[in-house]
């Protein structure tokens, strides 16, 4: 695989400069020059703060679609630069490059039920931050997920799930422990979502390679959860 990128993003918009693409416009439809359109973020600060700024956009419905024209993918296909890894659920009301308002080669995203740690996805993670040197990790959660939900009802003794989906339960468990017995209902899953996320977080940093990356600043570790009604991404302390 390829890792290292032919050109610089900023390359291929000034490579293009002379072409009005979707990516170059703005809400409100006006077309805007080549050097408008931002630079890859040059640090976790950075990545974190366009991550907001495109989620900000989706929640109030000025997304600018940027990095989806076919000029832009053929790009890409020289490899890939994305400035953040998100480790999220997958549930189908959570697609991180929509939630996030980014686009193809922006974000390097695991999706697995209940936004888990498992060899496989730390493999993934790995991988990212290895190869693709994203200089910000993301895990996020969201409300109403269905594995955290069965999760409680399994730790209630009201499950009935069968075995795969009991595997994943199984991993989720542990982060719930310390939920308080009288938080109910609609509260219940609230705090179990963001435990499962500071859940995942912790087993991050816990894995000597996390706890390696994390101590010499090669990237950030964050934490979130999405909220389905407003579109808006909360950024845990
Ligand atoms: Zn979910």
């Amino acid at each position: 695989m390829d890792e290292t990128p032919r050109n610089t993003r900023r390359e291929c918009l000034l490579g293009v400069a002379g072409l009005t693409l979707p990516w170059m416009l703005n809400p409100s439809g006006v077309t805007a020059a080549p050097s408008e359109v931002p630079p890859p973020p040059k640090d976790a600060a950075e990545a974190l703060r366009r991550l907001k700024e495109g989620n900000r956009r989706f929640a109030e419905g000025t997304v600018r679609h940027a990095h989806q024209a076919a000029v832009w993918r053929d790009h890409l296909t020289a490899g890939q630069q994305p400035f953040a890894t998100i480790l999220a659920c997958s549930d189908s009301r959570v697609p991180p490059e929509l939630v996030f308002d980014q686009g193809f080669g922006d974000l390097f995203v695991i999706r697995v039920a209940g936004n888990l740690i498992a060899s496989d996805v730390l493999g993934s993670i790995q991988y990212a931050l290895m190869h693709l040197r994203t200089p910000l990790l993301v895990i996020m959660g969201h409300e109403g997920c269905g594995a955290v939900t069965a999760t409680l009802e399994s730790l209630s003794g009201q499950g009935t799930e069968p075995r795969y989906i009991n595997l994943l339960i199984d991993r989720i468990k542990p982060g719930l422990a310390g939920i308080p017995e009288n938080v109910n209902g609609a509260d219940r899953v609230h705090q179990a979502v963001e435990a499962n996320v500071r859940w995942s977080m912790r087993q991050l940093i816990a894995s000597p390679e996390g706890k390696q990356r994390l101590e010499d600043k090669t990237v950030t570790l964050v934490g979130a959860v999405y909220e389905l009604a407003t579109g808006t991404v909360r950024f845990l302390d």
